[in-house]
């Protein structure tokens, strides 16, 4: 086993919130300058600007794991993780499809680009990418699953857009394995107020939509080898499916 420094919830510009300073050589090059080993970009319910990012990482010898930040029909954000760009892609196309088909506000929420390797933007996207998809939290795994990927509950300790802020509960029939907490979260009191999260794995992430938010080097994951595989392969270890009932 290898342990490696990470921060897997960040933002690039094609959030409408990211920073437009978060291009993909200022991500990875930063992730870089910190000392992180493994990172995953995880725009709202877009896994557009992963292909770039993915490229980026590579000449600098950075993990990445294509991802994005899916809003389910609850509003509860959950991270998806994929070990391909292709899957990410292919789950991304899928989202799109059931979204809500409203035109972004560039002037409320701020543009949404699309950019290459260059840190060119290569297009905007129109529709706004923060809304609600029409799928449910219960089917979210599966989903996500379906496209080869691992899917996990986002900032649950925060009291916006987090399935216990939104839903109160965590139920074995979600199949979640892993939990999303924040940077400075604390995982006794979460344990605490939740009982039912038992033994399941806690990410530590920053959520970066600003370049100076990117995660320190804190916290570190324990995978088999340096791959995305990998990453991916010990979140769905972390699965727990029937056993709790
Ligand atoms: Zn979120
Ligand atoms: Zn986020």
């Amino acid at each position: 086993m290898i342990e490696l420094y990470y921060d897997l919830h960040l933002h690039s510009a094609l959030s409408p919130c990211g920073d437009e300073d978060m291009t993909p050589n200022n991500i990875a090059n930063m992730a870089a300058l910190k000392g992180l080993q493994v990172i995953s970009l995880t725009d709202h319910n877009s896994a557009g600007n992963c292909r770039a990012l993915a490229e980026v990482c590579k000449d600098l010898g950075l993990l990445f794991v294509p991802g994005m930040e899916w809003n389910t029909a609850e509003e509860v954000h959950v991270l998806c993780y994929f070990p391909t760009v292709e899957q990410a892609e292919a789950m991304s196309r899928f989202v799109a499809d059931t979204l809500p088909k409203i035109k972004n506000r560039t002037d409320i929420f701020g543009p949404q680009y699309y950019m290459d390797q260059e840190d060119r933007v290569i297009k905007e996207e129109p529709f706004l990418l923060t809304t609600a998809s029409s799928i449910d939290i219960f089917q979210a795994q599966a989903v996500c699953d379906r496209f080869g990927g691992v899917a996990v509950p986002a900032h649950v300790d925060r009291d916006s857009y987090s399935l216990f802020a939104n839903l109160a509960f965590l139920t074995p029939d979600m199949h979640f394995g892993a939990l999303e907490i924040s940077l400075a979260g604390n995982e006794e009191k979460l344990k605490k107020e939740h009982a039912e999260i038992g033994n399941r794995l806690l990410l530590h992430n920053s959520d970066a939509h600003y370049l100076y938010q990117i995660a320190e080097p804190r916290y570190r994951l324990a995978v088999k080898e340096f791959s995305s595989y990998a990453v991916v392969q010990v979140l769905k270890e972390a699965l727990v499916f029937d056993k709790e009932r």
